[in-house]
């Protein structure tokens, strides 16, 4: 995510750079017909029981695929949100068809969660907003009772450890977003969000995925995603990954989307509103496309600046992650380092060059690699934040010394306020603290071991632990082992320390 308050310390000169790339609308094809599609009409069923009315649903997804088997994690309970997720599931991969209905601000949803239990009990929790109903759950096609207490879904079922099950749940209602536990201006709640045209957006750090469907929503639970997405038309639903097919059906649009690398749900998005799509590639091939509102050519020329950050980017840290990269630009004032379809406010400043080469290097920093705990965002941020600020002074001609000697100026204070990056307070999270000190340690980590080993660690690490979440102690672990230098007490100060550590 990218933090507003840098606007104060990092303005630069913002050049309009033409790029000229290969433009290319994608068509929506008008193919076939789904009379299921759309329509949605079911009774409203208590919150304890489903209805035994209805047909169980059916689904093809093997919790056994092997495909999934990358999804497996070594789930925990957060340190610092121990209410939200629950280390007993580990979500392997999630089939999410939504219906949006703009006019009664309505969703209705079915998931299919593919999911290993981590430990043998007599019931299993998820994630869910409490003003979703359920009206149907059943697990290997077998009907379930679920209790549904605040955003506490709990399945009525036995699960033995380390065995694979299916859980289907059948939901509607109108989502509201969660309280972000943050005091950051940008933002003030997380998840689903609503705006006054009926339009969609989502962003959820830390939490806040459970708004719109049933999640293990902790980082350390990486899984797979697949989405069926209707609304009427001219509106279109977007998510993460490639659009694999879109069509019109009865006035509706559907799209499916397919994410084809397993992300923690924080990394999860849905947007949904009008838009087109415009198309590019990296230097590299890496294909790119951009979701932005049909005539919106601000916003289009910000996106199209992300070419040349990808190109940028990989000179610095090696080929990009992933199999292709979008954009969407919701109405938002903050920015999402969503995986694989990054969400970016319409404010100028999240349509920035700065904010550009931030999010895409979270691909790197967050998304291929997360953090397991949110103790640990900093790793997310420093890095992201550092290497923006390498790329602000090449782009505007300043020494990178000048630019940290600029954040350096308010460090102390960040820290003084939300305490120290690696030790905040729960209730400040996503403040300038796990921005700026962090990026401020990686560049003295830099003077101190030259660049050759530090551009060398920094480029390797993305690919040691891919679609995994390494904790804190084996990042600096291995760090230390890359590098061949004893840097604990190094890491102490900067990351531990109430106070900034003097800079070289
Ligand atoms: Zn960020």
């Amino acid at each position: 995510m990218k933090n507003k308050v840098l606007l104060i310390v990092a303005v630069v000169v913002t050049l309009v750079v033409g790029v000229v790339v290969l433009l290319a609308i994608l068509t929506a094809g008008v193919l076939g017909t789904d009379p299921g599609a759309g329509t949605t009409s079911e009774e409203p069923a208590t919150q304890t029981a489903p209805p035994s009315d209805d047909d169980p649903p059916v689904s093809d997804t093997d919790p056994n695929d092997p495909a999934f088997k990358a999804a497996e994690s070594e789930t925990v309970e957060d340190s610092l949100y121990p209410n939200v997720g629950d280390p007993s599931v580990d979500s392997l991969h999630y089939g999410l068809d939504l219906t949006w209905d703009p006019d009664a601000k309505a969703l209705s949803g079915t998931a299919e969660v593919a999911f290993r239990a981590t430990t043998t009990q007599g019931q299993f929790q998820l994630d869910l907003g409490e003003p979703l109903e359920v009206t149907s759950a059943t697990l290997d096609g077998q009907e379930v009772e679920v209790e549904h207490t605040g955003k506490d879904l709990v399945v009525k079922a036995p699960v033995t450890e380390d065995t694979k099950y299916l859980l289907v749940v059948e939901y509607e209602g109108t989502p509201e977003p969660a309280d972000a536990p943050t005091t950051r201006s940008d933002f003030s709640t997380t998840g689903f969000t609503i705006t006054d045209d009926g339009d969609v957006w989502t962003m959820q750090e830390p939490y806040g995925a459970y708004t719109w469907y049933p999640v293990n929503d902790q980082p350390a639970d990486k899984a797979f995603y697949d989405f069926t997405i209707t609304t009427p038309a001219p509106r279109m639903g977007i998510a993460n990954g490639e659009l694999t097919s879109q069509e019109e059906v009865d006035g509706n649009s559907v799209t499916t989307w397919h994410l084809d690398s397993a992300a923690s749900s924080y990394l999860v998005t849905l947007a949904i509103g009008e838009y087109e799509s415009t198309e590019a590639e990296s230097a590299s091939g890496v294909p790119l496309t951009y979701w932005t509102e049909p005539g919106d050519t601000r916003a289009l020329n910000a996106m199209q600046y992300t070419s040349k950050a990808v190109d940028w980017l990989e000179k610095k840290l090696g080929p990009f992650p992933f199999s292709s990269l979008g954009s969407v630009v919701v109405d938002s004032e903050s920015a999402m380092e969503t995986q694989q379809m990054i969400t970016y406010g319409n404010s100028d400043y999240t349509l920035s060059k700065d904010v550009v080469v931030h999010e895409i290097a979270h691909q790197w920093y967050g998304d291929i690699t997360s953090p397991s705990d949110w103790k640990d965002v900093w790793i997310n941020e420093g890095m992201a934040m550092y290497l923006q600020g390498v790329f602000e002074a090449e782009d505007t001609g300043r020494k990178v010394d000048r630019v940290m000697d600029d954040w350096a100026l308010y460090e102390k204070q960040y820290r003084a306020t939300a305490g120290p990056p690696g030790n905040y307070d729960p209730r400040t999270f996503g403040e300038s603290n796990i921005y700026y000190g962090p990026a401020l340690m990686w560049h003295e980590l830099r003077k101190r071991i030259g660049d050759e080993k530090f551009w060398a660690m920094v480029r390797k690490w993305p690919t040691v632990h891919e679609q995994g979440n390494p904790t804190r102690e084996e990042y600096l672990d291995w760090i230390e082992q890359e590098t061949g230098e004893e840097l604990s007490a190094f890491f102490d100060a900067w990351l531990m320390g109430s106070k900034t550590p003097r800079r070289s």
